[in-house]
């Protein structure tokens, strides 16, 4: 507290975001991070935009990150005026607080869902309303069918991972064509079906994406949005009201090498899809509840352990997984697909717990 806040900070309430533990190996399966590097060509784009000297840093990046859109619209089969990039997709939901959702009527998101949503409801001054998942976490559309400012969700959902069909985002859109619908798809490389393929056809649609998590970039920092020009424009124009430059020279280079690593990427995800099934397999062997999973993450409860101290016995073991104190999921833990390795080392650890 400071007698120089302004009354909005007075009001905040910050999103936490996991521990970064400052040990030297800590299996850290806490913010869905990808357990692999990205695609080496990354990595030579970075060392070729520096060059010898670095000599390129003297100078401000492409404030439109032009070529890094041009190479994304392409991957996706879309016109360069229908995306949009940020500082990471959490920037680019921001603006969207702002551009779009910020409406007479309050806007809807699940009950359980990412929590940096309230967070920018707050801040922005965006009224909204939250809409219950049904007793397995799945998400109903047809609960979001009475009158609304705009409709948020994460596909696949988090923290519970479980994902809707494109049929059912469709039934969505068609519900609610006069609000914009926001579909955050951070985990869809995992296994959940993206809505960018029909971004065409709904004038209301935005979908975001993420370098973050299945591409291996989240200390990049780059995000998406993609939808309508229309939208994208209202996205751009709260953008250069608020910074410019949102996107480093580094980080447009190296998303961009992503994108031409297509091999590279699609192995890193089939890499992790398997080390997620075995592991629901196995938690479900020690006596877990797993929800089913279409993301980097399971989230999973055990009937006859508290998910609190279970946590803080493999913190104990550096051993890192998130836990939420929050309302109907105070019991379940999130637990971020690592290596082989780290699920191994994780299942250990809880199988010793357990006994
Ligand atoms: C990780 C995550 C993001 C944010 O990703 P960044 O691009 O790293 O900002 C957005 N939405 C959801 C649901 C996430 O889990």
């Amino acid at each position: 507290m400071s007698r120089f806040w302004s009354d909005i900070v007075n009001d905040l309430t910050p999103y936490v975001p996991g521990e970064q533990p400052a040990l030297t190996h800590p299996v850290k399966l806490n913010t869905n991070e990808n357990p692999y590097p990205p695609s080496p060509r990354v990595l030579d784009a970075i060392r070729r935009e520096l060059g010898e000297d670095g000599a390129s840093l003297r100078k401000y990046p492409d404030p439109t990150a032009r070529a890094l859109c041009e190479t994304v619209a392409k991957h996706h089969g879309l016109r360069v005026e229908q995306v949009f990039a940020g500082n990471g997709s959490d920037e680019v939901l921001a603006h969207a607080f702002a551009a779009l959702l910020k409406r007479r009527e309050p806007i809807r998101f699940p009950d359980i869902t990412y929590s940096f949503y309230p967070v920018y409801a707050k801040l922005y001054g965006v009224a909204h309303e939250t809409v219950p998942l049904n007793a397995d976490f799945a998400v109903d559309v047809d609960d979001y069918r009475s009158p609304n400012g705009g409709i948020l969700l994460p596909n696949p959902n988090a923290p519970t991972g479980r994902a809707l069909p494109l049929s059912e985002i469709e039934v969505l859109l068609k519900q609610n064509p006069d609000v914009p619908v926001i579909v955050d798809e951070a985990y869809v490389d995992f296994g959940a079906e993206s809505a960018v393929s029909v971004v065409g056809e709904y004038p209301n649609l935005l979908v975001v994406q993420t370098t973050s998590k299945a591409r291996s970039l989240a200390g990049m920092r780059v995000g998406f949005a993609f939808g309508d020009a229309a939208l994208i424009e209202g996205l751009t124009r709260v953008k250069d009201s608020f910074n410019s430059y949102p996107l480093d020279r580094l980080a447009q280079v190296a998303a961009v090498a992503s994108y031409e690593d297509r091999a590279w990427f699609e192995e890193s995800c089939a890499k992790v899809v398997a080390s997620r099934d075995k592991l629901t397999a196995q938690l479900e062997k020690l006596g877990f509840e797993v929800v089913p999973s279409a993301a980097n993450f399971v989230f999973a409860k055990h009937p006859a352990h508290d998910a609190a101290p279970l946590a803080a016995a493999l913190r104990k073991q550096e051993i890192f997984v998130r836990h939420f104190r929050l309302p109907r999921i105070d019991q379940h833990l999130r637990i971020s697909i690592g290596t082989p390795d780290e699920c191994d080392a994780l299942i250990r650890a809880l199988a010793d717990i357990a006994r």
